[in-house]
């Protein structure tokens, strides 16, 4: 894979390495914030028009090869649901794809447990009047890739068809974030908007331009840390790691098989770390308070969703801090696998709630404009 650490990009660069950056160049450091305000706050995509700064100090920052990097919005599929599929574009021709999903992130809520209640209610205060009457849009999820293509190769996943190019820098990573939020004019104050990264890519398998970038959003863009969550594909050394930064999203772990017999033919990684290392992984996770691990999974018809794999599943995750999301197979060109009937996904979700386990059935998004999991691959290309 191309060596990325050398990065041209302003997004890339931390509160430190801008003040380094601007000192070097003679100018005083408060410049380092003035940058940061247009990029990152602004989301200017040049510092050309910034008044403030003074020319000479744009002209040097040019002069460096450094430009902002805010990645391209090469096309945009806008679904029935409201929901947005973007093809951003990268400075080296590469692309990858990011999503907007407006009103919530999965329509998850309303499962009759405790949980489920909390979710309702706090879809129920999302939907409250601004003061002036008007009707806020009050809660978005973008979800944000972090790799071109994926190494995973996960069976169900049209991602894992592209294979993987190269990882992304934090910039790219952020970029997307930041030109969905200008594309939709958000007000980051007044709206609240939820990050998944489950786009296209392994954060795990791109680590720390994934956490650079996860300090960056929370450090610079202002988004804060717990509405954001990450999914791996069960990378069971750096979720260890991932356990100990002071500064991180949400853990997501994409299960999708209750054994290692039907992990591994629809997960590959898994003859890496099989499931019981995945779970004692997740046992180990330091959560924070009132903090759930979530465990995705992906119901395959005839393939995991039997009532027993149910079973399997609550019995091997019990004692884990945890919910369950279920998700439907999104069907898609390439990949051989069928949707399962509603009520078979019903009877999963009641045997796991039986059991415990507060478990949600995901809304499909998108499904129409292939912007619904495993559904990201650039399909104009
Ligand atoms: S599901 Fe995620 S980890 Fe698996 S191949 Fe697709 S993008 Fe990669």
């Amino acid at each position: 894979m191309p060596d990325m650490s050398i990065q041209n990009e302003l997004l890339s660069f931390s509160n430190q390495e801008l003040t380094d950056l601007v000192t070097r160049l003679g100018h005083p450091g408060f410049r380092a914030r003035q940058v940061a305000e247009a990029i990152f706050r602004q989301r200017r995509d040049s510092l050309v028009g910034v008044s403030n700064l003074p020319l000479a100090l744009k002209s040097q920052i040019a002069e460096e090869g450094l430009s902002v990097g805010f990645p391209r919005i090469h096309q945009k599929f806008t679904s029935t649901d409201g929901t947005v599929r973007y093809l951003m574009g990268f400075a080296d021709g590469e692309s990858v794809e990011t999503v907007w999903m407006p009103e919530g992130d999965f329509g998850e809520a309303g499962d009759g447990t405790e949980a489920g209640q909390e979710e309702l209610a706090q879809l129920a205060s999302d939907e409250k009047r601004t003061h002036t009457g008007k009707k806020t849009r009050s809660r978005a999820t973008i979800c944000v890739s972090s790799q071109v293509g994926c190494a995973v190769n996960c069976q169900f996943c049209l991602t894992a068809l592209l294979g993987v190019k190269r990882n992304l820098t934090p910039g790219e990573i952020v970029g997307q974030v930041l030109a969905v939020l200008r594309d939709h004019d958000v007000n980051l104050q007044r709206e609240r908007m939820n990050i998944v990264f489950m786009g296209m890519g392994e954060p795990f398998l791109n680590y720390e331009n994934f956490m650079k970038a996860v300090r960056l959003l929370v450090e610079e863009v202002g988004f804060p840390e717990s509405r954001m969550t990450v999914s791996t594909s069960g990378i069971v050394p750096r979720i260890g790691d991932f356990g100990k930064e002071p500064v991180r999203p949400k853990l997501a772990i994409s299960l999708n098989a209750p054994n290692d017999a039907i992990r591994e033919r629809i997960m590959p990684i898994t003859r890496k770390w099989n499931v019981q290392m995945l779970l004692d992984a997740a046992r180990q996770f330091p959560l924070r308070p009132r903090e759930l691990l979530t465990f995705e999974y992906v119901l395959l018809d005839g393939v995991n969703d039997a009532p027993e794999h149910a079973r399997e599943v609550a019995r091997r995750a019990a004692g884990i801090q945890c919910k369950v999301n279920l998700i439907a197979f999104n069907p898609g060109p390439g990949v051989n696998y069928a949707m399962p009937a509603h009520s078979r996904v019903r009877e999963f979700q009641s045997i796991l709630v039986g059991a415990g386990l507060p478990t949600f059935i995901r809304r499909p998004r998108g499904r129409d404009i292939y912007a619904a999991c495993g559904q990201l691959k650039r399909t104009v290309s």
